[in-house]
């Protein structure tokens, strides 16, 4: 067995380094950003990506991309995130929006959204979760009623990020409500524009700007919106979920903050006290272990077979590896993990956040439980 990389592979990483590293200051990281200057830098970053088809060099030549493999998809999204992810809201179209599109769009609908986000264009959001559905997110009741000549919108979406800069919203509605849950849900693409969607910003613990509800009163839908067929939306969203659960290598930022918070350990003379040192080093084997994990994911994408099992296994996996390094990270500073800039209160948001957004880690557990333990849906 070879474990090395393929040499276009490596020489893709060191092109992709040596670009990062020109373009971007040391210890960048978005998530630091006021949110009005990290959408701005994003935007504009994603431009200069799209100049070289690094924001979508998975996806077929045709549509912007340059027909590389799952390897390489990774190895970009791996280097991305160890340099601050400078994407930050373009994750979303690249990792899944656009594979979406790729997997059940009409030529219209490819043509027209693929190349805008192929040239970093657009901003889109994820219209999912309503305060009666999140972890059970077929319970969804945002209804599109079909009026004889356009979709009739009536619901509320919360938590939906990049919503005040999105252009499209990635929506999941109810057009049949007589059919089992999972049976009667489309997806429509609605510009943010349009007459009738209210976006607002709801508070929360994490940085201003987080998070929105976008209010849907009366917005009429051409059937031209709609991606794949209608009340069929579920298996399309069965299967963007797995690129979303494993699209972001957090693992790696993790592992990036570990570094750094154990060589300030080293630094100060702690790595001596054994608490300290086995709190390290848990993380650092949580973290190899998730990205063991996301090796077999690609792995297996590479070969054509299907990861749904083993991406709720690497979920799980890089979950806990987060949570390991915020704990490790509180060993080393103690309370000053607490302080704005510090090791832990950055490790923090991305631990909390990595455990609830995309599926919280519970839903993931229960997902292991049905489908890897269990024998899968019965
Ligand atoms: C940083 C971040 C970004 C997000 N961005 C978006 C976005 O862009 N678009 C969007 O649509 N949503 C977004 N979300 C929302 C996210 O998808 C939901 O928060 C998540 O699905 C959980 O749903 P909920 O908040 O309604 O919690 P609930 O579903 O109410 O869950 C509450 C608690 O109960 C537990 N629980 C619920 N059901 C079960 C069960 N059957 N078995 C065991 N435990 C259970 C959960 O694990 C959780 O701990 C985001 C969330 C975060 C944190």
């Amino acid at each position: 067995m070879d474990f090395e990389w393929a040499p276009e592979e490596a020489e893709f990483r060191h092109d992709l380094k040596t670009f990062l590293e020109a373009e971007l200051p040391e210890n960048f990281d978005a998530f630091a950003m006021e949110p009005d200057e990290q959408k701005a830098f994003s935007k504009a970053f994603a431009v200069k990506l799209a100049e070289k088809r690094w924001l979508t060099p998975a996806w077929p030549k045709e549509y912007g991309g340059l027909a590389q493999g799952p390897w390489q998809q990774l190895i970009l999204s791996e280097e991305m995130v160890a340099h601050g992810e400078p994407r930050t809201a373009q994750y979303m179209c690249v990792n899944w929006v656009g594979p979406a599109l790729i997997l059940a769009g009409n030529e219209e609908q490819k043509a027209y959204h693929l190349s805008r986000i192929s040239r970093g264009d657009v901003v889109w959001c994820q219209g999912f979760s309503e305060p009666g559905a999140g972890s059970d997110l077929a319970a969804l009741r945002t209804k599109a009623t079909w009026d004889g000549s356009e979709y009739v919108i009536e619901g509320e979406k919360v938590w939906t990020s990049y919503a005040d800069t999105a252009d499209f919203c990635f929506l999941l509605a109810r057009t049949d409500p007589d059919a089992r849950k999972h049976h009667g849900i489309s997806i429509f693409l609605v510009p943010t524009d349009a007459p009738g969607l209210t976006i607002s910003e709801i508070p929360s613990i994490f940085s201003a700007g987080t998070f929105n509800q976008c209010v849907f009163d009366g917005v009429r839908a051409p059937e031209a919106w709609r991606l794949g067929p209608e009340n069929g939306g579920w298996p399309i969203i069965r299967q963007l979920l797995v690129n979303e659960r494993v699209g972001v290598a957090r693992f790696r930022r993790a592992a990036e903050t570990l570094d750094r918070a154990a060589e300030a350990a080293r630094e100060a003379g702690l790595l001596a006290d054994p608490v300290i040192a086995q709190a390290l080093a848990m993380a650092r084997a949580a973290c190899e272990a998730a990205r063991v994990l996301i090796y077999r994911v690609v792995d297996q994408r590479a070969k054509g077979e299907a990861p749904e099992e083993t991406a709720y296994v690497y979920r799980v996996a890089t979950i806990r590896a987060e949570r390991a390094v915020y704990e490790a990270t509180v060993q080393v500073e103690g309370s000053g993990a607490l302080l704005k800039g510090s090791f832990g209160a950055q490790q923090f948001g991305h631990a909390l956040a990595s455990g609830v957004a995309t599926g919280t880690l519970e839903m993931q557990l229960n997902l292991i439980a049905r489908d890897v333990i269990g024998g899968g849906r019965k």
